[in-house]
C-alpha cells in the first residue's frame, strides 16, 4: 500500500501482531525502533519510543501529510492524534483530551510540545491578528513554566518537576482562543534534587541578566556562594524579565540556604546576621521580625501565647520549610500569571457561540526507583487513576456504542484496578487517610506510627504488605517499608519522610512573616497569615488531601472529554539513540499496560464508520457499488461490497455503523483502493 509503511519497519499497529505476547510486542518495538519508526499505534493510542536524536518528521511538509486525513492513512505520528483530537473537537463539537504518559525523560513534555506546534500550524488559515496573538503565548507559556518547573536530573536534562494540564479553548471556527493551565505537584523534596531546581533558575539568570539587576537583587555571579546550589549543568532557557523583576524576592529561596544558625549558651542565634539585612530588604519586612521567626515559634498553651526558643536543628529545619514553600507559591504564582494572560478574554466567545476544548496532560508515569518515597507514592497514585479512567472510558465508550447499534456485547477480560484505587483513597480505610490519621495524632509523630496503622488496618488487603506482615517478603528490605502491588507491579515504598512532606510543616510564624511584607504580590500568596496563633484553629490541608482531590478533579475533567493517549518509553538510561535495552522496555511496556491495552482492543472492533461514509471512500473496489449501488439501503451495499472481499467475518453490521474488528481489513480494503484511484 502506497501510503501506509511496508513490514519492513515492523508492524505499525500492535493490534496486527499475530499472538498478543510480551515477546511478540518487545520484538515488534525493538524492530521499529532500529529503523527509526519511533511511533506506532494501539488502535488509537500512540506508542512512542524516544529517539534521543533530531527526527525529520516534525516539519511543515510532515504537517500537510497529516492534515485532515484518518489515522490509518498515514504511519503512526503524534500528528495524527492531534489531528483526530482536532477533528473530533471542530466537526463533532466535542472536548477531546490528549493525555501523555511515561517515565522521567520518555519523552512526554516534548511530544506535548509537537501536538501544540501541530495544531498551531493547522489553525488560524486566516491569520486572524488576534488568534496569533493567543496561539505565540500559548507556545511561550511552556518556557516560561520550564524555566522554573523544571531541573536536571540523573534522569532527564530537562525534567518537568511538575504535572501539567493545559486546556485549548477554541471558537466556532476551530482557531485557538485562549487557554488554562492547571499545575499538580511540583516537587520541592529537600536534599539537592529539589533545590537544583533553584540552581536551574539561578543559571539561567545569570546567564541572561543585566548585571545591575543582579545587583539589586544582591546575587553573587558565583553559584559557589550559595549552599542550596550543589550541583552545576547549565540549561539554556530565554531569561524571563518581567517576571523576575516582579518576584525578586523569590531569590530568598536559595539566599535562605546561606542562613546557619549557632548557640551562645543557651540562646540560639544567627551566625551571618549580614544576610538577614539581606533578606529583610528581598521580602521587604522588618529585620527583627526575619530574625524572629527564624529563631522563635509562637505556641498557644490555652489562653496563653508564648515565643518558644528554636533549637539550631529546629531553626534549619523552618529555614528549609520556608525556602521550599516560599518557591512553591511562587511557582503556582506564575501558573496563575500566565492563566491571567491566557484566559479567553472576550466576552461573546465565552458566553456565546461554540467554545470547545481540547486539553493536554503531561503527567508524570508510574516511577519505580531504589528508594521511593511519598512523591512516588503519590504519583503512582495518580497513575492508577488514570488506568482506572481509561479502563472505564474505553470499555464503556465500546460497550455504549454496541448497544446503540444493537451489537451483542462480548465480555472482555481485564484487571480491573479499581481496588487499588480505593487502597490509596478510599475514606477512613485508604492509604491517605491513615497517613492524615498520623499526622493528626497529637504527641510524638512518627513515619513508624503511620506504617503500625497500616499494618493494623490493611493487613487482609490483597495489594498490600510490609516487612511485618509478610517478612519473608524480599523487596521489603526493611521494617519500614511497606508494598503495593500496583496494576503495573510491585512498588516498595520507605516511610521515611511520609508525614513530614504531609505535613503543612511552615511555622504560622513564616506565614506571618510574609504576609506582613509591604511587597503587595508577596502578601497576596500569604493570606493564612493574617491568623494570629489563637485563631489558628483549623490544620490545613495536607498534601495527601491536596493532591487527592486534585486527582480527582482532574479525572472528573478528563472523564467528560474524548481521550486520546500517547504512550512514552524511554529505550535506555544513556540518552543514547541507539541502544534499545530491552529489559528497561519490557518493564515499561508492563507497567503502562500496553500488552492489556492491546487485548482490549482485539476484543473490540478497530474500525467503525456511518454506511454512507464507509462507501464514499470504498465504493470504488467493488463492481456493486461503483458508481453507484441500487441496493435498497446504503447498508445492504455495504454488505455486499464486504463480502465481495470475502472481509465478512471480520465484520459487523451496526444499525447505522459498520464494525471493522482488525486493523488488518483496513490496511486491505485502503490497498485495493490505492489501486484503484
Ligand atoms: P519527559 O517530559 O518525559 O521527562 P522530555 O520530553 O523532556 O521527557 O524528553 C527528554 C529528552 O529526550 C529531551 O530533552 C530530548 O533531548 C529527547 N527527546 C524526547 N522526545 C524526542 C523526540 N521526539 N525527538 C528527539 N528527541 C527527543
Ligand atoms: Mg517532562
Amino acid at each position: 500500500m502506497a501510503e501506509h509503511e511496508s513490514l519492513e519497519f515492523g508492524k505499525a499497529d500492535f493490534v496486527l501482531l499475530d499472538t498478543v505476547s510480551m515477546e511478540e510486542f518487545m520484538a515488534n518495538l525493538k524492530l521499529r525502533f532500529e529503523k527509526g519508526r519511533i511511533y506506532s499505534y494501539i488502535g488509537e493510542v500512540v506508542v512512542s519510543v524516544n529517539p534521543y536524536r533530531a527526527m525529520n518528521i516534525y516539519g511543515r511538509d510532515t504537517i500537510e501529510q497529516y492534515k485532515g486525513r484518518e489515522l490509518y492513512e498515514r504511519p503512526p505520528h503524534l500528528f495524527a492524534i492531534a489531528d483526530a483530537a482536532y477533528k473530533a473537537m471542530k466537526r463533532r463539537n466535542k472536548d477531546t483530551c490528549i493525555v501523555i504518559s511515561g517515565e522521567s525523560g520518555a519523552g512526554k513534555t516534548e511530544a506535548s510540545k509537537y501536538i501544540m506546534q501541530y495544531i498551531a500550524a493547522i489553525t488560524n488559515p486566516n491569520q486572524r491578528a488576534e488568534v496569533e496573538r493567543v496561539k505565540n503565548m500559548l507556545l511561550k507559556s511552556n518556557c516560561v513554566l520550564e524555566a522554573f518547573g523544571n531541573a536536571k536530573t540523573n534522569r532527564n536534562d530537562n525534567s518537568s518537576r511538575f504535572g501539567k494540564y493545559m486546556d485549548i479553548n477554541f471558537d466556532f471556527k476551530g482557531d485557538p482562543i485562549g487557554g488554562h493551565i492547571n499545575n499538580y505537584l511540583l516537587e520541592k523534596v529537600s536534599g539537592w534534587l529539589g533545590f537544583h531546581i533553584i540552581c536551574v533558575f539561578h543559571l539561567q539568570l545569570l546567564s541572561g541578566a543585566p548585571d545591575s539587576l543582579l545587583h539589586s537583587l544582591h546575587i553573587k555571579k558565583d553559584p559557589k556562594a550559595y549552599t542550596y546550589i550543589k550541583i552545576g549543568g547549565q540549561i539554556k532557557i530565554t531569561y524571563v524579565k518581567l517576571l523576575v523583576v516582579k518576584s525578586s524576592w523569590c531569590f530568598c529561596c536559595f539566599l535562605q540556604g546561606n542562613l546557619t544558625f549557632g548557640v551562645d549558651g543557651d540562646v540560639t542565634l544567627i551566625e551571618n546576621t549580614k544576610q538577614v539585612s539581606v533578606i529583610r530588604d528581598l521580602l521587604s519586612t522588618k529585620e527583627e521580625n526575619v530574625e524572629k521567626a527564624l529563631l522563635y515559634r509562637t505556641v498557644a498553651t490555652g489562653r496563653d501565647v508564648i515565643e518558644k526558643q528554636h533549637t539550631t536543628q529546629e531553626a534549619s529545619y523552618g529555614r528549609d520549610a520556608l525556602a521550599k514553600a516560599m518557591y512553591e507559591r511562587l511557582f503556582c504564582w506564575i501558573v496563575g500569571r500566565i492563566n491571567d494572560i491566557i484566559e479567553v478574554k472576550n466576552y461573546d466567545a465565552r458566553i456565546h457561540g461554540k467554545n470547545t476544548v481540547i486539553g493536554v496532560l503531561d503527567i508524570y508515569g508510574f516511577e519505580i526507583f531504589q528508594n521511593n518515597s511519598f512523591e512516588q507514592f503519590c504519583i503512582n497514585y495518580c497513575n492508577e487513576k488514570l488506568q482506572q479512567l481509561f479502563i472505564q472510558l474505553v470499555l464503556k465508550q465500546e460497550q455504549e456504542e454496541y448497544q446503540r447499534e444493537g451489537i451483542p456485547w462480548k465480555h472482555i477480560d481485564y484487571f480491573n484496578n479499581q481496588i487499588i484505587v480505593d487502597l490509596v483513597e478510599q475514606q477512613h480505610k485508604g492509604i491517605f487517610s491513615i497517613l492524615d490519621e498520623a499526622c493528626m495524632n497529637v504527641g510524638k509523630v512518627t513515619d513508624e506510627v503511620f506504617l503500625q496503622g497500616l499494618d493494623v488496618k490493611l493487613a487482609k488487603h490483597a495489594h498490600f504488605s510490609s516487612r511485618k506482615l509478610s517478612p519473608t517478603d524480599k523487596s521489603l528490605e526493611f521494617d519500614r517499608d511497606f508494598r503495593i502491588r500496583h496494576y503495573a507491579g510491585d512498588v516498595a515504598y520507605s516511610v521515611v519522610g511520609f508525614i513530614d512532606k504531609n505535613k503543612d510543616t511552615l511555622f504560622q510564624d513564616f506565614k506571618r512573616l510574609l504576609y506582613n511584607s509591604s511587597n503587595p504580590v508577596l502578601k497576596g500568596m500569604w493570606p493564612e497569615g493574617k491568623l494570629r496563633i489563637t485563631e489558628v484553629t483549623k490544620r490545613p490541608l495536607t498534601a495527601a488531601t491536596l493532591f487527592k482531590n486534585s486527582m480527582i478533579l482532574l479525572v472528573e475533567n478528563l472523564a467528560s472529554k474524548e481521550p486520546y493517549y500517547v504512550r512514552c518509553i524511554k529505550p535506555n538510561d544513556v540518552k543514547s539513540p541507539l541502544l534499545f535495552e530491552h529489559e528497561r522496555c519490557r518493564h515499561q511496556v508492563e507497567y503502562l499496560g500496553l500488552l492489556e491495552n492491546v487485548r482490549v482492543r482485539r476484543a473490540g472492533f478497530a474500525y467503525r464508520q456511518t454506511y454512507p461514509r464507509f462507501l464514499q471512500r470504498y465504493k470504488m473496489i467493488s463492481e456493486f457499488t461503483w458508481p453507484n449501488h441500487d441496493l435498497p439501503s446504503d447498508k445492504e451495499a455495504v454488505k455486499k461490497l464486504l463480502q465481495g472481499c470475502r472481509f465478512d467475518h471480520d465484520v459487523a453490521y451496526g444499525k447505522t455503523k459498520v464494525f471493522i474488528r482488525t486493523p488488518r481489513t483496513l490496511f486491505s480494503l485502503e490497498e485495493q483502493r490505492a489501486e484503484m484511484v
